[in-house]
Parts: structure tokens; C-alpha cells; sequence
């Protein structure tokens, strides 16, 4: 049992800081997907500065976060989500260039990306960082745990969504990583390659199940949402 953990939709003051301690404690590191509009702000800035220096991944999760980039009607809009991300991180960049898309609630579908967007990643030798387990945090508050638990017993190599995000979850990371840890998980920073469709710019497996393509989908996925 492997696990790879991830953090979404951060940093946040509130909450980041505490995480980033109960993974020192547990000798933990993992990959914070940011988002840009939060890195612009000094104290939230601060908070990925500190990660990237105790040897945590950043990676680029959007500017807005607002609409999945499949959805976006307007191809240039899309790119700037990523483009803008990555110009506000700076020296915070992995080499890897790392980016994580979102499908609004954890889905891994058609909504992740669109052509222009693909392109916009392979130009800048991006890799990509999806996952295979999302627990829902942000909506199981006190249960999530419990949940992750068993998404982490039911495949080899888990890469686990969490979000660093003052809702309550975080509370019950500490509980999660011992539980794991009892349970014989053997944690990684590396991303699991089943999760990872493009690496440095190169496309690895194939992405259409990720990816819409013109309006008539972006359109049907717009009303399955
Ligand atoms: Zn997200």
C-alpha cells in the first residue's frame, strides 16, 4: 500500500501552516497544487515559500479555479488560467513544471482540459498530476478519513486529493497518517505514473478521456454539471 499525497485549492494562512507541521512530524513530503489568485497574496505566498523550502512539490492549479478548463468557451481564457499561474509562482516552480487541472468536485472526466490547452502544456513541457482517490474533504468533514482509508486498502498506489483549506479536515490529518501508517502504507512524494498522462511536455497515455472537444460536448458536460 503506497500513498502519494496531494494538497488542493491552497495555501491558505489558516490552515496551510498546520498541515505543513503534522507532515514534518511525520517525516511526510507531498505536492501542494496552488492556486494563482491565492499566491498573489503576501501571507498565503509565504505559506508555499515555506513548503518549497522543506523540500514540498508546488504545483500549478489554476489562476481561478472557477470553471474546469474544458468548460471554458474561450480557448486564450483557458491558457491564461495556467499561464498567469505559472508566471505569479516564480522561483516557487517545479522542475517538472507541474500542473493539475480540476473537474469541479474531484471529477476525472472530459471537463480536465481542451485541445488549446493540451498544446499550451506540451509547449511548456508540463507534467500532469491527476489522481486516483478523493475522499471529499471538504464536504465528509469528520468522516473523510475513514473513507481514504479504504480508497488506500483498495488499490496498490494511492494519489490521494486533500485540501489544505480552513474547513475543519485538516483537523484529522494527523489521525489519517498514523492510521496509514499502522496499517502498513509506505508513503512517497513521487506521483504515481498512472496519474501522470504527461510528463515534461510528452504525452504518456492518451488524454480524449480528459478532454473536451468542441462546443457540442463542452455544452452536454456544461448540463451534466
Ligand atoms: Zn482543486
Amino acid at each position: 500500500m503506497k500513498i502519494t499525497l496531494t494538497f488542493d485549492n491552497g495555501p491558505t494562512p489558516d490552515t496551510t501552516p498546520a498541515v505543513l507541521d503534522t507532515l514534518t512530524r511525520h517525516g511526510l513530503l507531498a505536492t501542494f497544487c496552488v492556486l494563482g489568485h491565492r499566491i498573489a497574496a503576501r501571507e498565503a505566498r509565504a505559506c508555499a515559500e515555506r513548503a518549497h523550502a522543506e523540500g514540498h512539490w508546488i504545483c500549478n492549479h489554476t489562476w481561478t479555479h472557477q470553471t474546469p478548463l474544458g468548460l471554458m468557451p474561450d480557448p486564450p481564457a483557458a491558457v491564461a488560467e495556467i499561464a498567469d499561474t505559472q508566471r505569479e509562482l516564480g522561483n516557487l516552480i517545479h522542475p517538472d513544471h507541474f500542473f493539475r487541472p480540476f473537474g469541479g468536485g474531484g471529477n476525472l472526466d472530459q471537463r480536465l482540459l481542451q485541445p488549446a490547452v493540451v498544446d499550451h502544456l506540451i509547449e511548456g513541457a508540463y507534467t500532469l498530476v491527476l489522481w486516483n482517490a478523493i475522499p471529499r474533504d471538504w464536504v465528509d468533514i469528520d468522516g473523510w478519513v475513514e473513507t481514504a482509508m479504504e480508497q488506500c486498502a483498495s488499490q496498490d498506489w494511492t494519489q490521494i486529493v486533500l485540501h489544505d483549506l480552513p474547513t475543519g479536515a485538516m483537523r484529522h490529518l494527523d489521525r489519517f497518517l498514523h492510521q496509514a501508517k499502522d496499517a502498513g502504507a509506505v508513503f512517497t512524494q513521487s506521483h504515481n505514473p498512472t496519474c501522470t498522462p504527461m510528463l515534461r511536455g510528452k504525452i504518456t497515455r492518451p488524454l480524449e478521456g480528459y478532454m473536451a472537444s468542441g462546443p457540442v460536448l463542452i455544452e452536454a458536460l456544461t448540463e451534466k454539471k
